[in-house]
């Protein structure tokens, strides 16, 4: 078959922004690793997801729920709302759902920005919002991290104050891949200073049920006080469902009206919508497992310690640590005795590994199999 000469005819012209795009690489499946090197067994510990899995009560609803597959789901995803709204305290006028967050973060760039338009973020933040941007033919303004793997508010003042066309700030607190957390204090002094500029700060609080540090204020009580705050929530992390793809986004009633006019009418489907209403009303279980995953950060932090390895102050249930070598290495090492972790050189940072918090028997492993390929690193290289 001849194809068409698109030099003369007419083409379908695809943006630069697109051409360019390079794809949101993922951790590892551990399906590939066992493939590709040979293994019985492999452990991932790339993706933050939650070890221990949702609620026994989430299978339960989700084989209750599979005799109406021929239907389609509630569009308005009424139950699943209703019981999110009880569960933050927010009114369900504020409140709309997404095919996970990211879905979302797409979403809200479509509604706010145009072309010619910007977001501003962090570098070392959530890939999803450079992608998301780009793919939306958006503008992304990063300014660098600080040096504590910290977003440099004054840096993203500066930003602010040089471009006019900036309509939304993306900031992740806790971030990823760092774990770093802003103070309420840091995020109303600069919720301030942006009450001036007429765009929305979006505040993506995926990791909020692990944090412990009273100088923490979610963004649901900083909208209060500024109208220009949209939060994002997940059931990916502490609720362990990343499978089903449910997140929820909470701003003020224009904002959500618009997002549920241009979201698909099905984007939570039938099966998440009803484990997500089980997993929010197993409190219980969502606790033990931020437990474990508290106790699992101690164990990590203790031994990346006895590693001479510094890492980043994580809020979250995943800690960056600094290999001091080429992470590539450290990672190809770890692979070959079964464990993934997320060397993060996409991010710009060549010699850190972020872990994902495991079960007990994956932290030990884990640690395990970093501590022998550094050693092996060593002695290749000769360094002390
Ligand atoms: C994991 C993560 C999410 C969750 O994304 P989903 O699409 O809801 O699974 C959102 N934001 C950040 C910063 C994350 O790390």
């Amino acid at each position: 078959m001849k194809h068409r000469d698109s030099t003369k005819e007419l083409s379908l012209k695809v943006s630069p922004d697109i051409l360019s795009l390079e794809p949101y690489r993922p951790g590892k499946p551990i399906a590939e690793a066992k493939r590709e090197f040979n293994l019985k067994q492999v452990f991932k510990l790339a993706s933050n997801e939650n070890p221990l899995g949702p609620s026994p009560r989430v299978k339960e609803a989700i084989e209750a729920a599979l005799v109406d597959l021929h239907r389609y789901p509630d569009a308005s995803a009424f139950e699943m709302l209703n019981c999110y709204s009880q569960h933050i305290n927010v009114d369900r006028i504020r409140i709309t759902f997404g095919n996970g967050s990211n879905e979302l973060i797409d979403l809200l760039i479509r509604l706010y920005c145009e072309s010619g338009d910007a977001i501003l973020t962090s570098k070392a933040a959530f890939v999803a919002y450079r992608i998301g941007a780009q793919a939306a033919r958006v503008r992304c303004i990063e300014t660098p991290l600080s040096p504590e793997g910290r977003f440099d508010l004054s840096a993203m003042k500066s930003a602010l104050e040089k471009d006019s066309r900036i309509k939304l700030i993306f900031i992740a607190n806790p971030n990823n891949p760092t774990g770093t957390l802003l103070s309420g204090d840091e995020l109303r002094d600069f919720l301030k200073f942006t009450s001036r500029f007429d765009l929305k700060v979006v505040l993506d609080e995926a990791y909020t049920e692990y944090v412990t540090s009273p100088q923490y204020e979610s963004g649901l009580k900083l909208m209060n006080d500024f109208p220009q705050v949209v939060v994002l929530r997940t059931m990916s992390k502490a609720y362990a469902l990343a499978a089903l793809r449910v997140g929820f986004v909470i701003a003020d009633e224009q904002t959500i009206d618009l997002l549920n006019r241009i979201r698909n009418p099905f984007n939570v489907n039938s099966l998440a919508q009803v484990a997500t209403v089980a997993a929010l009303q197993d409190q219980a279980h969502m606790r033990k497992g931020l437990e474990h995953t508290w106790r699992s950060m101690d164990l990590w932090r203790e031994n990346l310690k006895s590693m001479g390895l510094t890492f980043f102050d994580s809020q979250a249930n995943f800690i960056l640590c600094d290999t001091k070598c080429d992470s590539a290495k450290v990672d190809l090492a770890c692979l070959k005795q079964g464990f993934i972790f997320r060397p993060v050189r996409n991010y710009g940072l060549m010699t850190h590994l972020r872990i994902s918090m495991g079960t007990e028997a994956e932290n030990h492993g884990g640690i395990e199999a970093l501590r022998k390929t550094l050693r092996e690193i060593s002695a290749q290289t000769g360094a002390p």
